[in-house]
């Protein structure tokens, strides 16, 4: 079925009375530095594992974009390498260090003062950042409204039966939601944060706990699982 804005609001209110709220992006009083380097690292990897490389950067002194700047990328990879891909993230930290440092002084503010649009053009073409990664910079770091897709959310819109235009694209799912809600960033950062938390402890993968789910009554998937 086609979802309407009626139908987007019910579902982030139903996880909101669970789940919320959930306080999104989780830091260690890194604050920005933290958030963008947390959502690289945890690219292809559990969440668990990207912090337990945060913690190697603080304990390591790599903590702000002149030290990762500056440090070299073997001595940055050996810290972060529970997060696993450890080269490769470390030349992606490394590079988004050098947007920030050469092209911008410095400045986050200076690199975050662009529309959504153009803001998020600029991050996807800096190496080693996707759709994803691009928006959870654009939602959290700058707290501009973009609404991020992951798996979990991919999961829970087919599993509820919601039609997705186009061709199933991160970009098919963001529009059916961006292009229901108001451009609200507190709004788009704390369904995320929800839908995450239905996804990891409820509608997991292969056991999604139906039974007990607070969207049962209109989850077309749900009601096959219990009925079954
Ligand atoms: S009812 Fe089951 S499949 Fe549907 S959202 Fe809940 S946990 Fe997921």
């Amino acid at each position: 079925m086609q979802p309407t804005t009626q139908d987007l609001l019910d579902l982030y209110e139903r996880l909101f009375a669970v789940y919320g709220p959930r306080n999104w992006w989780p830091t260690t009083g890194g604050g920005r530095f933290e958030i963008i380097c947390g959502a690289i690292l945890t690219q292809n990897t559990q969440w668990r594992n990207a912090e337990r490389s945060l913690a190697s950067m603080r304990e390591a002194g790599f903590w702000s974009f002149p030290e990762v700047h500056a440090a070299t990328e073997p001595a940055l990879a050996d810290v972060i390498r529970p997060s696993g891909y450890y080269n490769t993230k470390a030349r992606k930290l490394k590079t988004f260090a050098a947007v920030v440092e050469e092209e911008h002084s410095g400045s986050l503010d200076a690199l975050f003062d662009r529309s959504v649009p153009e803001l998020r053009e600029l991050l996807l073409g800096i190496w080693g950042i996707g759709e994803e990664t691009a928006d959870d910079i654009v939602l959290y770091a700058a707290e501009k409204p973009t609404f991020v897709i992951d798996r979990y959310t991919t999961r829970l819109v087919n599993r509820l039966g919601w039609k997705v235009n186009g061709r199933g694209s991160y970009f098919d799912y963001k529009r059916l939601f961006e292009d229901l809600l108001p451009a609200d960033a507190p709004l788009f950062n704390e369904f995320h944060a929800v839908i995450d938390g239905h996804g990891a402890s409820t509608c997991t993968s292969r056991s999604p706990a139906c039974e007990n789910c607070c969207l049962l009554d209109v989850c077309p998937t749900g009601k096959e699982r219990v009925t079954a």
